[in-house]
């Protein structure tokens, strides 16, 4: 097939995800192959994957040991079902994400997608307090601005409001709280304690009907790359504990290295009642998310059957084989290259790159954890006023970014940098250049 075939049936027949397919019709992209950092389209364009294919690459494309992985699996078997029977890569993966994991971690429950994980999460707390006889335990806090995926359980602890508006009476309500975003007038360590404050008071006012908190690691991604203040989430687990509330931690984005440690909630050394992973897990090669718990949350479904405690979920290709095998790879690439050690590294390079983006006249803020970034657009520094919606400044400036050679997608008026793990220092400073050269020419 020609490209211009490709590109004709791709604009007939395709339907891509979280995109206007006007857009995609006036600026289709058709990618071929990958190496390394590097994508490749069909008319011969390499590009930088400057957003990790969708935050989710780690040791960059075409990883010889994943490859080898996945083929020696195939030899074996591609995949047959986890609804009560077990297979060996599942088995290994799991006991290797449980070392990995907080300590207080147990037990791994696999799915296929990040929402799926924390679809899973929603479902697992909610029966943990029914299957413990605590029936009025039913509802969810959550973090305005936080993504947790496109389902509608975990829309409903979600709230973006441009993803979620249209869907709302088919939502479930959740208490949102604000997020803790830090104001210029507040030291960072005055707005932790105002908002763990506020948090107190609604844990104190309705924990007996509250199953759960879901938040976010440290940073919210899809709502622009909004750090916590520190010592935010350690405060969010002292108050959990305190009033019997799981702690559900997202660390769908942030895990796998991203922001510097293997998962972010070390930075705290939090340890959730329930971690969901996905994205990383794989090197971002195949379809594996898990919901991690600790082992209370498991020993409130297990009795016999006819307790009518058993968790039902599971999809058809939930603990795929050819996924396992590649997640074992992948982690073993972690521990034999040293890669954590890398990223801070790296990302203390970054840092100083980003420094020169920080400086320009369109840039309102640039916030930073580990290789996850956000670069704020803005119309004027000086007044942080935003530019008008419908000019669509961040799209067009990572359509200038994609003509200059590196790939990613915009967050409203926030630009996204999240480099694969294995990007070097001056793939890194080549990615920061094209994008000041993007936003400088979109602004
Ligand atoms: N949770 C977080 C924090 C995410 O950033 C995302 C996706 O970006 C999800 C969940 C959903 O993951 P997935 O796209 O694999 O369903």
């Amino acid at each position: 097939m020609t490209s211009n075939d490709l590109l004709a049936k791709s604009k007939k027949h395709l339907w891509l995800p979280f995109t206007q397919m006007s857009d995609y019709e006036k600026d289709p992209l058709i990618i071929e192959s990958g190496n390394g950092v590097y994508l490749k389209d069909i008319e011969g364009n390499t590009y930088l994957d400057g957003y990790s294919s969708l935050w989710l690459n780690v040791h960059g494309h075409r990883k010889k040991e994943i490859d080898e992985a996945i083929e020696k699996q195939l030899q074996l078997i591609a995949h047959s079902t986890l609804l009560g029977a077990a297979n060996i890569p599942s088995i290994q993966l799991a006991e290797k994400l449980v070392e990995l994991a907080p300590e207080a971690i147990t037990r791994v429950f696999y799915s296929d997608s990040g929402a799926e994980a924390v679809e899973i999460a929603v479902k697992m707390a909610y029966q943990y307090w029914q299957n413990r006889g605590y029936e009025n335990k039913k509802s969810f806090v959550t973090l305005s601005n936080g993504y947790h995926g496109d389902t509608v359980g975990t829309m409903s602890v979600g709230s973006i409001e441009l993803y979620h508006k249209v869907y709302t009476s088919l939502l479930f309500d959740a208490i949102v709280i604000p997020f803790p975003a830090s104001k210029e007038e507040q030291t960072e360590s005055d707005l932790c304690r105002e908002s763990l404050k506020q948090l107190r008071e609604l844990f104190e006012a309705k924990h007996e009907e509250i199953a759960g908190i879901t938040v976010e690691a440290l940073i919210q991604g899809a709502g622009g790359m909004n750090l916590m203040p520190k010592g935010y989430l350690k405060g969010v687990e002292q108050l959990c504990k305190e009033f019997h509330i799981l702690l559900i931690v997202d660390e769908v984005a942030t895990g796998f290295g991203r922001t510097g440690k293997m998962f972010a909630v070390e930075h705290e050394n939090v340890q959730p009642d329930i971690m969901t992973v996905a994205k990383g897990i794989t090197g971002g090669y195949l379809p594996i998310a898990a919901t991690l718990t600790q082992e209370h949350i498991y020993e409130a479904f297990y009795g016999e059957y006819t307790d009518l405690k058993t968790f039902f979920h599971g999809h058809s290709y939930t603990g795929n084989q050819l996924g396992c095998a590649a997640a074992l790879a992948n982690l073993e690439i972690f521990e034999k290259e040293n890669i954590i050690q890398q990223v801070e590294e790296k990302a203390l390079f970054l840092e100083e790159q980003l420094k020169h983006v920080a400086e320009l006249e369109f840039v309102g803020a640039v916030r930073q954890l580990g290789l996850m970034c956000g670069i704020q657009l803005v119309q004027h520094k000086r007044t942080s006023e935003p530019f008008p919606w419908e000019q669509r400044v961040a799209y067009r400036s990572t359509l200038k970014m994609r003509a200059l050679g590196m790939l990613t997608r915009p967050l409203g008026d926030v630009i996204v940098l999240m480099p694969p793990l294995a990007a070097t220092n001056d793939q890194l400073k080549q990615m920061v250049d094209i994008m000041k050269e993007g936003i400088m020419e979109a602004a």
